[in-house]
């Protein structure tokens, strides 16, 4: 009888060390949705390029992420410049777009209430180039950026120098940077828990952020794939994006990815997904 109890402990002990080396395989990793602007469309017509969508008014969130990993924190994506908040009753017109965005909490205050600073922050990835992903990349010129080369080299074309969103991340000119060229993932952390997939076709190096949580599973945080709650759903392509068929194939990706992983696919642009997740300062873990 002593014998079987013996071997009973033995049991118990060898499962507790599958247990706890299974949790050492899974890193510690958080995912944090921060507000960091919103855009009022009378018309999000722009949006989908068979005119489904003219004349439709619509709320766009534009968030930022911050990704937390014993190796390294990682931003996703800026938002609208920190600044517009200063600007009287914190709203900023974009005639050009028809748009008026709104920003009540800084970045930099959201951070702050995670005792960060943007110094602290070891790594930088846009999903792309646009002023509303980028507004605030100049904060973290200290930071490594990752960037799809052919989206770099859009942002310093002589094209973008010119553009409105350049004053936001033209300092990440001379940053530290680590290029993701031909097909290839990046993975950031070299465990497989945070990867960033080429998606091209919203603009020429466009990119989706795939997270996997140890506890909520993996999450597909996809830039600008989907700015609509339609869009998705009806494979609906803005008018303004550098190429059609690019877009298509990409968004055909992000559902293959979706399918093959079992992720959960955020439209980063879409109220009630952005709402679905933790409220900030609360993570998904
Ligand atoms: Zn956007």
């Amino acid at each position: 009888m002593k014998k079987l109890m013996l071997s009973v402990a033995a049991l118990a002990m060898l499962a507790a060390c599958g247990q706890s080396t299974e949790q050492a395989q899974a890193p510690a990793v958080e995912l944090y949705a921060m507000d960091c602007g919103r855009a009022s469309f009378g018309d999000v017509g722009m949006f989908a390029d068979d005119g489904s969508m003219n004349g439709q008014s619509r709320e766009l969130v534009v968030p930022c992420y911050l990704i937390r990993h014993p190796s390294g924190d990682l931003i996703w994506d800026t938002g609208f410049p920190d600044a517009i908040a200063a600007m009287p009753g914190g709203r900023m017109e974009i005639p050009q777009m028809g748009a008026s965005v709104t920003l009540t909490t800084t970045l930099e205050a959201q951070l702050a209430q995670l005792n960060l600073t943007p110094a602290d922050i070891e790594f930088l990835s846009f999903s792309h180039q646009h002023g509303d992903h980028t507004g605030n990349g100049n904060l973290f010129a200290q930071s490594t950026w990752i960037a799809d080369v052919d989206e770099r080299n859009y942002m310093f074309s002589d094209e973008a120098r010119t553009g409105q969103a350049f004053a936001g991340y033209s300092q990440l000119e001379n940053a530290q940077t680590r290029l993701i060229e031909g097909d290839a993932q990046y993975d950031v952390f070299g465990d497989g828990s945070v990867t960033i997939i080429q998606t091209p076709g919203h603009t020429p190096g466009h990119t989706v952020l795939l997270v996997r949580l140890p506890n909520a599973g993996p999450v597909l945080l996809t830039g600008d794939m989907f700015h609509l709650a339609e869009s998705r759903e009806r494979h609906l392509v803005p008018s303004f994006n550098t190429d059609r068929a690019q877009t298509l194939a990409s968004q055909e990706a992000v559902e293959r990815i979706a399918t093959e992983t079992g992720a959960r696919v955020i439209r980063q642009h879409v109220l009630e997904d952005f709402n679905s997740l933790p409220t900030f300062p609360a993570a998904l873990n």
